[in-house]
């Protein structure tokens, strides 16, 4: 007859923790949606990613005011030169970065037409 066996834990304990999270927003923004530069941001959503008109170190976008594609598409035009080089890492991979771009963007707020 066995005593304790090592499976009498709730089998739903991962999933319970998920349950105090709301959906959609959960996902911090860390990487440059433009040139997908990261992880080195923060925040919280897209509102509050284009409301901090921080300037991209990679390609030197200044989110809320000249991140979209016209941007992008200048920068890989110009060599992707990044805007502040000390951010620069060793290994940097343009291609491995790019993975983490977000088209389309700039996202279309709620109820407004793109
Ligand atoms: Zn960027």
């Amino acid at each position: 007859m066995p005593l304790a066996e090592p499976g009498q834990e709730p089998p739903c304990e991962t999933e319970s923790e998920n349950l105090g999270r709301e959906e959609g927003a959960t996902e911090v923004i860390e990487y440059c949606p433009i040139c997908g530069h990261g992880p080195a941001l923060g925040y919280a959503s897209f509102g509050e990613l284009r409301s901090s008109f921080e300037i991209c170190d990679c390609c030197g976008c200044e989110f809320g005011y000249d991140d979209n594609l016209t941007h992008f598409e200048n920068w890989v035009a110009s060599g992707t030169n990044w805007s502040n080089p000390k951010a620069r890492p060793l290994n940097w991979s343009l291609e491995k970065q790019l993975s983490h771009t977000i088209r389309p963007w700039p996202p279309a707020p709620p109820g407004e037409k793109a």
